[in-house]
Order: C-alpha cells, then sequence, then structure tokens
C-alpha cells in the first residue's frame, strides 16, 4: 500500500477524497491537512460531514495537521483539495520534501511544467514531470487536473476532436452549489434562483479545454485550433454539473457516427484497468429528458459523464448540439486526482 495524506481534507472535496479513498486497493489515508481552525483537532470534530456515507471509520480519531509538510511524515502522495490562493504556496513546498502533490487546486494548472491531465484524455502530458524535477530540482512533483465542468466538457470532446474537424464550440453550463464550497453560495442567493455568474470559471473552461486537447512535442503544450466560447450558472442543484454543448463543424457528420464516436470512447484507464476508471467513460442517454443530474451524476460511480439530446442544429453550420452530466466533486475533483495517481502508480 503506498501512504497518501489529503491536503485540505475538511472541506467539500477533501471529503470526497476520504470516502473515495476508504476501500481503496492502493493507497491508504495517513495524513489529514487543514487550516489552523482545524489543526490539532479530532477529525470527527474539526469537519461539518455532508456525504450520505458516513466518516470512514479509521479517520474518525485522526488528529489534523496544519498543511505543512513537515507536519506530513511518511507519505509519499498527497492529494490537494485547497484553496488556489494557499495551493500556489503549499503544493510547492510539498513537491520539494519529495511528495507527488495530485492537485485539485487552479494555482499551478497553467505553469508550462506542470502536466493539467485527464488521463482519458492527454496521460501523454505526464512526461513533464521529468521536465518540471528538472527545473524545480525537486524530488516530488505536482500533477493536476481541470476545473470541474472543463473535464466533463472535454471528455466528451476528445472523442469528437479525434474523428471530426471541429471550428468552434459554444458551451453553456447550469453548475451545482457543491461546486463552490461548504460555505461557497448562501442558501439565500440560489433557493428559489440561479446565479449567471461564477468568477473565473468561463476563463478557465476555455483555456483548460484548449490545453488538454493540445498537441504536446514533449516539452511544450501548443493548443488545440479551435474556438471555446462559454457561459457559466450556478443552479440550486446539490452535485452534478449539465453543460448544454453546441458544437460547429468544419465537415458534414451523420449523428449516428458521433453516437459511435462517444460509445466505443476507452482511453489508457480502461486499458489499464485502474480501480477508478469508469467502464465507459462516456455514456449515452436516449430518453428525450435524460441525462439530469440527480438521476445521473452517479454513472460509473460517478467517474463517467452521461450525454444525451445528441442531435443536429440548423441554425449553426454544420451544428451537433447536446446535453451532458457529470459529477463535479467526483469526476470533476476528487476521483479525477485519484485517477491521476493511478496512473502515475502504475506507469511511473
Ligand atoms: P472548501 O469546501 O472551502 O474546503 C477548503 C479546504 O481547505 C478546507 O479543508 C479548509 O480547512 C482548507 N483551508 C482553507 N484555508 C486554508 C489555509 N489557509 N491553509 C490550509 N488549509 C486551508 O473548498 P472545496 O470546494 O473543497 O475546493 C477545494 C479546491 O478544489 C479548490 O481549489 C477548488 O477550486 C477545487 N475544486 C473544487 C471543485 C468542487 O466541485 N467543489 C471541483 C474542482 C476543483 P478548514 O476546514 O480548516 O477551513
Amino acid at each position: 500500500m503506498v501512504n497518501v495524506g489529503i491536503l485540505g481534507a475538511t472541506g467539500m472535496v477533501g471529503q470526497r477524497f476520504i470516502e473515495l479513498l476508504a476501500d481503496h486497493p492502493n493507497f491508504e489515508v495517513t495524513a489529514l491537512t487543514a487550516s489552523s481552525r482545524s489543526a490539532g483537532k479530532r477529525y470527527e470534530d474539526a469537519v461539518t460531514w455532508h456525504l450520505e456515507s458516513k466518516i470512514p471509520e479509521p479517520l474518525r480519531d485522526t488528529i489534523v495537521v496544519d498543511t505543512d509538510p513537515s507536519q506530513v511524515k511518511d507519505v509519499e502522495i498527497v492529494f490537494s483539495a485547497l484553496p488556489a490562493e494557499n495551493a500556489a504556496v503549499v503544493e510547492p513546498k510539498f513537491a520539494e520534501a519529495g511528495m507527488k502533490v495530485a492537485s485539485n487546486a487552479s494555482a499551478m494548472r497553467m505553469e508550462p511544467d506542470v502536466p493539467l491531465v485527464v488521463p482519458e484524455v492527454n496521460p501523454e502530458h505526464l512526461e513533464l514531470i521529468e521536465m518540471q524535477q528538472k527545473n524545480r530540482g525537486w524530488d516530488g512533483f505536482i500533477v493536476t487536473n481541470p476545473n470541474c465542468s472543463t473535464i466533463a466538457l472535454v471528455m466528451t470532446l476528445k472523442p469528437l476532436y479525434d474523428q471530426f474537424d471541429i471550428k468552434r464550440v459554444y458551451v453553456s453550463t447550469m453548475q451545482a452549489v457543491s461546486g463552490a464550497g461548504y460555505n461557497g453560495v448562501p442558501s439565500m442567493a440560489i433557493v428559489d434562483n440561479l446565479v449567471p455568474y461564477i468568477g473565473e470559471e468561463e476563463e478557465k473552461m476555455e483555456t483548460e479545454t484548449l490545453h488538454l486537447l493540445g498537441d504536446f512535442d514533449g516539452e511544450t503544450v501548443t493548443n488545440a485550433n479551435f474556438g471555446v466560447s462559454t457561459s457559466c450558472h450556478r443552479v440550486a442543484v446539490l452535485d452534478g454539473h449539465t453543460e448544454a454543448v453546441f458544437i460547429e463543424m468544419n465537415e458534414d457528420f451523420e449523428v449516428d457516427k458521433i453516437k459511435s464516436s462517444f460509445s466505443g470512447f476507452k482511453g489508457l484507464p480502461q486499458k489499464l484497468n485502474l480501480h477508478s476508471a469508469p467502464e465507459n467513460p462516456v455514456v449515452i442517454r436516449e430518453e428525450d429528458n435524460r441525462p439530469q443530474p440527480r438521476m445521473d451524476r452517479m454513472e460509473g460511480k460517478g467517474m463517467a459523464v452521461s450525454v444525451g439530446r445528441i442531435r443536429k442544429d440548423d441554425v449553426f453550420d454544420k451544428g451537433l448540439k447536446y446535453i451532458l452530466v457529470g459529477h463535479n466533486t467526483i469526476r470533476g475533483a476528487a476521483g479525477a486526482s485519484i485517477l491521476n495517481a493511478e496512473l502515475i502508480n502504475e506507469i511511473m
């Protein structure tokens, strides 16, 4: 077993890490960190647990420590669920101290020597780790996963991008409140309401999507060459982001071919049979009223993206449109980092 720690273990994503790692065949959680508000407390006393599962028994009494590498002993991998501003300072210290950091935070994602990876989409970008360690003189390293709404989008774009000539992508999101963290959106702001703005989300989706689908020459990533325009909105859903996707192609296509590229899509995690890999990363729903977040977010144990209402769009030239749903704190956050770590553990 590999000993692992969770940075920001009391937060929304930190709790998902704990839940998903509870019975993991390769990783054992031996360290939990949070802010100084929580450090020194038993985990059960420090956390406001809000998942349906129970806190795993062995971790209830674990003492939460400060998020500092000197406090985290005998750990090979740390999963980071820290706020971005804190991650920017702290994650490099953990990598410098020799630990492998699998991060959810946006702080390091666009650094040229830090891989931003979705294992089904661009596992080859992990080669940047060697350059990162050389550039920075670190024994450890940082690998990141994208923002929650980007992951779901890019998992559906990858099979299309490989087989069709994409000209432009337009996306309108309906994002769950858990995406903002436990204290993120006050109930008074979201009940009976919709908030048509999520800070920096549109920029992240547009930049990260092109980077993930970019060409990698062994040293640098050249962004994919199509337009992406997004509009991001917060809705009164607990978990599960929904996205309405509109694509303009440079070529004619048949809807059946689009469907077979979704249903036939498999990546390296499926080939390697990694523990957290869903059997089918993209699952098609044929019903007119699916996918829906409450009914479809747990597809593939929360690691698959559901797509539906796949149809031609006659307003855009050679237009395609569909709806997707992905679980934002599983596939879009904790599960994504765990899959990155499983892949690294297997191939490096
Ligand atoms: P959250 O619920 O607010 O949790 C934040 C965690 O970080 C808590 O454990 C908190 O500890 C700790 N923390 C806060 N300030 C700290 C400090 N100065 N030093 C050390 N620890 C500190 O946030 P979240 O939603 O889990 O998000 C965590 C990260 O994942 C963010 O970077 C977010 O952007 C990213 N992310 C989130 C989602 C999602 O769907 N929620 C998806 C993708 C990525 P205390 O309890 O002690 O305050």
